[in-house]
């Protein structure tokens, strides 16, 4: 019976795995379908990391991690969990090999995924002009025009932060209403920066090997508009990683918000006894590595006390 298990191992899992194993666990399992680090390994260029002057690529971030969590005892195990049931006062991981674990607690760090919006380019220029992440490379945009597609809170929301540092936001959507909440899309009208680019998609991006250098969108009625930016948000929704929580019968394990994030408390406790959820995949997550990081540190410490009480 393993004292904890930790599913995902990017920032959130690998520093739950440091707290829990350097605070005394004994038995810690992290079980990550692929090479630690998580999603921050797509990134070119990470320049908000506390204490990280230089600006280094996500690899190059994570990559000291996990060897500082297995130093303590962290073991890692290469497996994709399928399930995570709860069996009387323990948990049951079932894993893709087949094989079922059990454990005293467990901490769901598997992140969230944006959803793409299928333009040409999309892929061609992620991470070169295409962007899902305003906080994280707004700032490389800082006094130039940008483009932004969707039109929910998070569209407007994002907009409303990138015209704080750019010259200039195209706001662009594909109807002329709005899904983000009517005092967000009154503050976005406010804004003299903010240029509403509606009944519009975006037909594709273009560019150089340097990146994007502009941005094609068709109206509703045909027209096409060339729209000459370095670069493009997209926020046409989240995929919450959720599904080691979905039971046999189609129910979440524990209580998940209508956009399928998981509902914890301040020590990123579930409403199950023992099941904690850590980083992008809970509520109101900031989507950051250092907040992943802090809600791994969080989760972990809440483990060992419950542990120590469960032991008696
Ligand atoms: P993730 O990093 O998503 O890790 C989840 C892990 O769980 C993954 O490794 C996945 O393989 C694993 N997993 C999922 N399902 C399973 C399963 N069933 N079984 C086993 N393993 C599973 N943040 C910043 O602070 N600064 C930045 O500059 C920045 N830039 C970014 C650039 C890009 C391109 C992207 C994509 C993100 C960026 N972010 C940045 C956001 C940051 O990466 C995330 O907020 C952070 O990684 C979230 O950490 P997490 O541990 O919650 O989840
Ligand atoms: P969302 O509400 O699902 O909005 C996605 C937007 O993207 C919609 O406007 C949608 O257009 C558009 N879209 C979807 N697919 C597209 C495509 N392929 N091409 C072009 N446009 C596309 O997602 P979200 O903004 O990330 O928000 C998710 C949830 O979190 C929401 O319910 C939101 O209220 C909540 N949230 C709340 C806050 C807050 O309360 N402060 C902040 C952020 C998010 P259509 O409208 O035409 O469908």
């Amino acid at each position: 019976m393993l004292d904890l298990a930790i599913v995902g191992g990017g920032p959130a899992g690998l520093t739950a795995g440091l707290y829990a194993t350097r605070g005394g666990l004994k038995n810690v399992v992290m079980y990550e379908k692929g090479m630690p680090g998580g999603q921050i390994t797509q990134s070119s260029e990470v320049e908000n990391y506390p204490g990280i002057e230089k600006i280094v690529t996500g690899m190059e971030l994570m990559e000291p991690w996990p060897k500082q969590c297995m130093r303590y005892g962290l073991k890692h195990d290469m497996s994709e969990v399928l399930r995570v049931e709860k069996v009387k006062d323990y948990f049951k991981i079932i894993l893709n090999d087949g094989r079922e674990e059990e454990a005293l607690s467990v901490i769901v760090c598997t992140g969230s995924t944006p959803k793409k919006a299928g333009f040409e380019g999309e892929d061609e220029f992620f991470g070169r002009g295409v962007s899902t992440c305003a906080t994280c490379d707004g700032f490389f945009y800082k006094d130039k025009e940008v483009a932004i597609l969707g039109g929910g809170d998070t569209a407007l929301e994002e907009a409303l932060y990138l015209a704080n540092i750019c010259s200039k936001v195209y706001l662009i959507h594909r109807r002329d209403k709005f899904r983000a909440s009517p005092s967000t899309v009154e503050r976005v009208k406010k804004s003299d920066k903010i240029e509403f680019v509606l009944n519009s998609k975006v037909k594709k991006v273009y560019g150089s090997a340097m990146g994007v250098e502009g941005v094609i969108t068709v109206g509703n009625d045909g027209s096409e508009r060339d729209i000459k930016v370095p670069g493009i948000f997209v926020f046409v929704g989240m995929d919450v990683n959720n599904e080691v929580l979905k039971q046999k019968d189609g129910s979440f394990l524990c209580e998940v918000n209508q956009w399928g994030q998981v509902v914890v408390d301040l020590g990123m406790q579930t409403d199950i006894e023992g099941l904690f959820a850590a980083g992008d995949i809970r509520i109101e997550a900031p989507r950051q590595v250092v907040c992943a990081a802090s809600d791994g540190a969080t989760a972990a410490l809440r483990v060992i006390s419950y542990i120590e009480h469960k032991k008696g």
